[in-house]
Formats: C-alpha cells, structure tokens, sequence
C-alpha cells in the first residue's frame, strides 16, 4: 500500500500512527548488555519514565490495577537466560504499553532478539492498532503485522452502524504485502454479552473470508466459546492457516485441531497451575501445530502472573513448554520457528 493511501486512511479513522523515526528511536547509543536475573535495561522505569498516561507511541496503555482491582506490581519481571534458537512471538501488542515505561518498538525487538525472539507478529484488534501494526511492520524487518476487528470491538461498531466501514478498511489493510493473518478474530463470551453474539459472529464470519481471499493466516481469540468458533470455522471452512491464538481449549480441542491441522499457540496462561486443560493439550498437539506467543501485555507466565510483559516473555513460556512436552529446548525452539515460518512466511523478504 502507498504511504499516501496508509495516511489518508488513518485520517479518515482520526487514528496517530508513529512514524518509521519513532518506531525505529532508541534510548540507547550502543546496544545496552541484556544480564540473566536483571531487568532488562529497555524495560527499567528510571530509563524509559513515562510521562502521562498518554506518553509512548503505543495506541493505548494498560490499566495499573488487576482484575481483583489492587494495584499491579508494575516492575518489569528480569531477564531469563537466552533461548538456544531464535524462535517467533506470534501474537503480541507492542501498542499497548505495560507497566512505567514508554519503550519504543525498537527497544522492545532489541530486548526480544537478545533473549531469543528473533520475530514477532504485531495484532490488530481495532483501526487504530491495525494501522499501527502495518506501520510497524513496514519500520522493522523483525515484524510482520496481523490486522482486524477484535471481537469485543464488533458489537459496538455495529452499534454505531460502522462495522462495515471498518471492514472494509481491515480489507484494503489486508492487501498489504507485510499484513500476513487476519486477527484477532472470533468470539469472546466472557466479555460480551448475549445481545453482542450477533455483531460477533457476523464479523467472525467476514475475517474468515478475507483470510481465504487473500491467502492470508487467520487468528482466532477464543474465549468460552470454543463450540460455536469450531462450528462457524467448519461452516464457513477454514483458512489453510488457522491459528488459535491463546489457545485455552481442552483434550476434546486439541483433538480437533489435531484432525483439521488447526494452529495450537500457546501464552503465558499455559505456565499457570490450575490450566491442566492447556497443559494436557500441549502434551496432546501434533508438534507441527505448535506455536507460541505472548499476547504482551496479557497474561504473563508463571512466576510473574499480574506483572508487566512483553515479547522476551515468550522465553519463559517456551522453557515450561519444553519441560511439560519432555522435550529437548532448542529442538523446541527450531520447531516453533519452522511453524511459524509456515504459517506466516519469511519475515526478511
Ligand atoms: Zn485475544
Ligand atoms: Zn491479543
């Protein structure tokens, strides 16, 4: 897409998209050494201090307060040890910043790429994120963007009579040679209520066809409706490349997945003690399903539960995968890499 047409669509929404400057900025003037234990310099508050709620060039920031309404502890969790193999964080939002820092892209791929993430898929889940993620994908060859309407958005658009409006624009975004999934998508019943079922499936349903016409991966936010996301996927047939991201299914899924060769991608909630559903399917899944993501800033792994994250988290949650699957680390890693590289492409085009 013309750099024209990508700023008169981000008009069009009032959406601010960074620029390639402020994606690609750094705080430091040479690469600042990632130490085992510590937090990684990127993420320390005293460096990267944070001047409002509204500083970053991120679309938004996450809240300071947990779902039991304390305040989070916002210290970024210390930096593990390097992965063997650069593996893919395929499902992240550097857009969302967590915790008192307002880290650029940059910072954040650096950090990653030392501690063994080679790559990331930056996510969509309204305009505004979907602009960010094609910008951020076009600034920084380690990206690759995945543009849609998250499924807590649809409802609401509906109701303001702009959903169609809007897919149309994740149509022309998903044009985009760098846009390789259409996601997040699906369905979310835990967040949205019956009278949003509708406005969901109708946008499920339209991602679903814009993967399939444009050969493009498909990402799927499942949440407490597996049955009606597998149901609508059989009848609408799936994408060659269907990814349950976040995946939170049970053996009964896995299953499935397993039969229909569906994506299993496994964050953070995989490390935590009561997911035996998770932790029995990653024993389950056929190891050419395996993917892993963080969904920064969400659902950091074990033993930081509630603590800021970000995509060099994907190396504790790949570490757990590996000792849960009895399975040596870096063959993990080179196997995640691989799936991931068939599913979405070559990164460095
Ligand atoms: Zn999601
Ligand atoms: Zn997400």
């Amino acid at each position: 897409m013309s750099t024209d047409h990508f700023l008169e669509l981000a008009q069009r929404w009032g959406a601010q998209v960074p620029s390639d400057e402020q994606l690609q900025r750094s705080i430091f003037s040479a690469p600042a050494g990632v130490i085992p234990g510590e937090v990684p310099p990127a993420y320390e508050a005293e460096r990267y201090s944070v001047a409002g709620e509204e500083s970053g060039e991120g679309t938004r920031r996450r809240s300071t307060t947990g779902d039991n309404g304390r305040s989070r502890n916002l210290v970024f969790p210390p930096a593990p040890e390097p992965l063997p193999y650069p593996i893919v964080d395929n499902h992240t939002h550097m857009d969302l910043l967590d915790g008192d820092v307002a880290i650029s892209a940059r910072d954040a791929l650096d950090t990653g790429e030392v501690l063994g993430i080679g790559h990331i898929v930056q996510v969509g889940c309204d305009i505004p994120s979907s602009l960010y993620a094609v910008a951020a994908a076009h600034a920084d060859h380690r990206v690759l963007a995945a543009v849609a309407l998250h499924p807590n958005e649809a409802p609401q658009l509906a109701e303001a009579d702009t959903l169609d409006s809007a897919l149309a624009t994740i149509e022309e975004l998903a044009q985009d040679e760098r846009v390789r999934a259409i996601g997040e998508t699906g369905l979310d019943y835990f967040r949205t209520g019956e009278d949003g079922i509708g406005a969901q499936q109708e946008s499920f349903r339209a991602h679903i066809r814009l993967a399939k016409k444009y050969g493009k991966a498909l990402q799927i936010h499942d949440r407490d409706a597996h049955e009606d996301v597998v149901r609508i996927l059989l009848e609408e047939g799936a994408p060659e490349k269907t990814v349950f991201h976040c995946y939170s299914g049970d053996a009964e899924l896995a299953r499935i997945c397993n039969e229909q060769g569906w994506f299993m991608s496994f964050s953070g909630t995989v490390t935590f003690k009561n997911s035996k559903g998770i932790q029995e399917s990653l024993r389950l899944a056929r190891p050419e399903l395996i993917l892993a993501e963080t969904d920064a800033p969400f659902l950091t792994p074990h033993p930081f539960r509630g603590r800021p994250n970000a995509s060099y988290m994907t190396n504790y949650t790949v570490r757990f995968m590996a000792e849960h699957r009895g399975m040596d680390l870096e063959e993990l890693c080179r196997t995640i890499a691989q799936n991931s590289q068939n599913v979405y492409g070559l990164w460095e085009s």
